[in-house]
């Protein structure tokens, strides 16, 4: 399933207020909130299913896959969901996409991520190859925690956007976001080399 560009605006405006709706239902104080968020947006759902790579899972290759791991942003098998379960939380966080409850960050880190994205990613670290010693714990080594860590980076930082408008949208803000930072950063240490020299 593709999105055509004429669809494409008006989903991710429906996708970005569902987006909003779920990060304000986290900080509204109210008898009924629920603290562990909602069912996963219907729109937000249409968008994740359309990324390159998701309609497979990522591990074996098994279609419609309704398990994802937030940790790299991926869907999985009920199979693989199990194995990725072992690995433990602090390697990846899995959950169901039809039957639990989502979070605001929970949902963009799906929107962001991708098993395309990630396969890539393993590919250029040459562990996408079944017969490889290393497939069976390429989430437990270096380059995933690696991975990961970043995805909670991107994740923190597109959340501090106004409202998310897209994957392209949030990669074009980090990167200014980033140059800034570091701009701000050298400047800083412009500073800092001033006064030192000046003192
Ligand atoms: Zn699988």
């Amino acid at each position: 399933m593709t999105i055509s560009s004429n669809q494409n605006q008006e989903l991710l405006r429906q996708a970005s207020t569902e987006l909003e709706m779920l990060r304000l239902h986290g900080s509204i104080p109210c008898k009924n909130s629920n603290k562990d968020g909602i069912p996963f947006p219907n729109t937000c759902l249409h968008i994740l299913r359309s990324i390159p790579g998701n309609s497979r899972c990522i591990d074996c290759g098994n279609c419609n896959p309704d398990w994802a791991s937030v940790s790299y942003g991926i869907l999985l098998c009920v199979r693989c969901s199990g194995r990725h379960r072992s690995y433990g939380v602090a390697t990846s966080r899995v959950r169901s996409i039809s039957m639990d409850n989502w979070s605001y960050s929970q949902v963009l880190s799906m929107l962001e991520g991708g098993n395309e994205q990630l396969h890539n990613f393993y590919s250029r670290h040459l562990m996408c190859d079944k017969i490889s010693r290393v497939f069976d714990r390429r989430y437990q080594t270096k380059a995933a925690h690696f991975y990961r860590t970043n995805m909670v980076v991107h994740v923190a930082n597109v959340g501090k956007f106004s409202q998310w408008k897209g994957r392209e949208a949030s990669r074009n803000k980090a990167v200014t976001y980033q140059c800034d930072k570091r701009k701000k950063s050298n400047n800083e240490h412009t500073k800092v080399v001033m006064i030192a020299s000046a003192a």
